[in-house]
């Protein structure tokens, strides 16, 4: 065993620093700086390189965390690029935004009693400096190959496959109805958690490697399944989910309710310079706001509406702080910045004439587990309150759309929950030469479970068009 590994013992955990709450109120930067090298390479020398890494096995894309973090101890830092960008198609947006709480850090095995090995901030950090150095350089294909996939949607999942397939040589064409390459990480994710400028880096990088974008471009609406399907040797379906879940409550019609992906869009528009008039009406500024809901969008909400000036910022959640879906770190970076957490409370009533003033709500209590194991939900008898509001938020989840309709493919399966079905070992759906990866076949998921979708349908795709090809168009000279 190296010498410089095994620090754990004598030294602790440091995250990068973080900025202090007051500032971070005050603008939408991340809320992290950057490891400067020699504090990334003594927290990688915490690793005990274990013989079976946990880290490992609890990464979704089994990234090769022990020697990454060797190679960043000793300060070759280039390899450790090579390394981490063997399994990971996007790892300085992983290292930001992955829960790693509850993934690679929170099964790290130096965690009980000595706190885990800071796995994400080493990876941001490695690949930041790779691009810094230039390490990071567009695709060039060992082969060119005639043949075109389609890919539907430039959101992590549908990225991921274009790079792969990409770097197999194929002509890759994505799909996107939005103006800008990246789907949640641009217009979901808000800048406090992943700069814009990193997903457009990496856009910028894609398109260098010969990948064509056609944004601004609805498939079902501007281009038809059938052409597309016609066009390409294969195609992917990469769609997300989109369609915001509601509550059943009177009043939730009045003016001031808005779905928490309308609100954070217009906020991410806001910041990428294009203030619209729905921007400005969905604005918290000066609003007392109740955002609705206990996970990561609740979350990202919260924390959107205090650094747009809201005079107050609740958030209700019907389960206690144990049972949150959201990233405890998340939480805690929320409560750090004054949002106010009303636990086991659910909304009963919207109050107001035409526009919102208050919310009508319940306390709730935990009752017994249901056949998952998941503790019920039940209202106190006599626990009616009422908060003040002028902006409330539902961040409720979200289901998918009706694809079949949608891309007038009827033939196209989907499951009870309206995802797409597909073969669990080929990701193809129900229409042969048809692929589907990332939300729209998990429903609303995690970046990295994306990346590995689309990195494991790409596999497929090309196995499928190497099988078939005889049958199969070229692309277009
Ligand atoms: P998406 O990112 O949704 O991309 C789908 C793309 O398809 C979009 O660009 C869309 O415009 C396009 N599209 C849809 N229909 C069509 C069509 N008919 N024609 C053309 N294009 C189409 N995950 C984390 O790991 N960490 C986080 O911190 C985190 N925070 C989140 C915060 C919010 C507010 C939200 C909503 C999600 C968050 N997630 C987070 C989840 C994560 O963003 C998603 O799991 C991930 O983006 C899914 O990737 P995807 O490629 O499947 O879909
Ligand atoms: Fe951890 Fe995510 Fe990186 Fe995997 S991809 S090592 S889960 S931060
Ligand atoms: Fe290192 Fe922790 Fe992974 Fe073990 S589990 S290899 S200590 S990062």
């Amino acid at each position: 065993m190296p010498e410089r590994m095994l620090k754990f013992v004598r030294l602790g955990q440091e995250m990068p620093e973080k900025r202090p709450a007051a500032m971070r109120r005050a603008d939408f930067g991340e809320i992290y700086a950057d490891f400067d090298p020699p504090k990334a390479a003594a927290q990688a020398s915490r690793c005990s390189q274990c013989g079976v890494p946990f880290c490992s096995v609890h990464c979704p894309l089994s990234n090769n965390i022990p020697d990454w973090l060797k190679l960043t101890a000793e300060g070759r830092l280039e390899e450790a690029y090579e390394l981490s960008s063997a399994t990971n198609n996007f790892p300085e947006i992983c290292g930001r935004i992955c829960p790693q709480d509850r993934l690679c850090e929170g099964n790290c095995v130096i965690e009980k009693g000595f706190e885990a090995v800071t796995i994400g901030a080493v990876e941001r950090f490695i690949t930041d400096t790779a691009f810094e150095k230039g390490w990071v350089r567009p695709i060039v294909p060992r082969q060119e190959r005639a043949q075109s996939v389609g890919i539907i949607g430039a959101g992590p999942a549908g990225l991921a496959a274009a790079e792969q397939l990409r770097r197999l040589g194929y002509q890759v064409t994505v799909y996107d109805r939005y103006d800008r390459v990246g789907g949640l990480l641009i217009y979901g994710i808000p800048n406090f958690k992943l700069d814009k400028a990193i997903v457009a880096r990496r856009a910028e990088m894609l398109e260098a490697s010969g990948i064509e974008f056609q944004l601004n471009c609805e498939i079902g609406r501007d281009v038809a399944m059938a052409d597309l399907r016609a066009r390409h040797a294969a195609v992917l379906i990469a769609t997300g989910v989109y369609q915001a879940r509601d509550i059943a409550a009177p009043g939730v019609g009045l003016d001031g309710i808005v779905p928490a992906l309308d609100y954070l869009t217009a906020s991410n528009r806001t910041g990428l310079g294009e203030t619209t008039e729905t921007a400005k009406a969905l604005h918290a500024r000066g609003k007392r706001v109740v955002v609705i809901g206990g996970g990561d969008t609740a979350m990202d909400c919260v924390r959107t509406a205090v650094r747009q000036g809201a005079v107050s910022v609740q958030c209700l959640y019907r389960r206690d702080k144990a049972n949150m879906p959201g990233s405890m770190r998340e939480v805690k970076n929320a409560e750090e910045e004054g949002v106010e957490f009303v636990w086991l409370a659910a909304p009963e009533a919207f109050t107001g004439d035409a526009a919102l003033s208050g919310v009508r709500a319940v306390r709730m209590h935990l009752g017994l587990p249901d056949a998952t194991g998941r503790q019920a939900v039940e209202p106190l008898a006599d626990g009616h309150f009422a908060l003040e509001a002028d902006l409330a938020i539902k961040a409720l989840g979200f289901d998918p759309e009706d694809l079949p309709a949608a891309f007038a493919e009827p033939d196209l399966a989907v499951t009870r929950w309206n995802t797409l079905a597909v073969d669990r070992r080929s990701f193809m759906t129900s229409l042969p030469g048809v692929f589907a990866a990332g939300d729209i076949v998990r429903g609303a998921s995690l970046v990295v479970w994306a990346i590995r979708d689309g990195r494991d349908a790409a596999a497929q795709m090309h196995s499928y068009i190497q099988q078939n090809q005889a049958a199969m168009p070229a692309a277009a000279e």
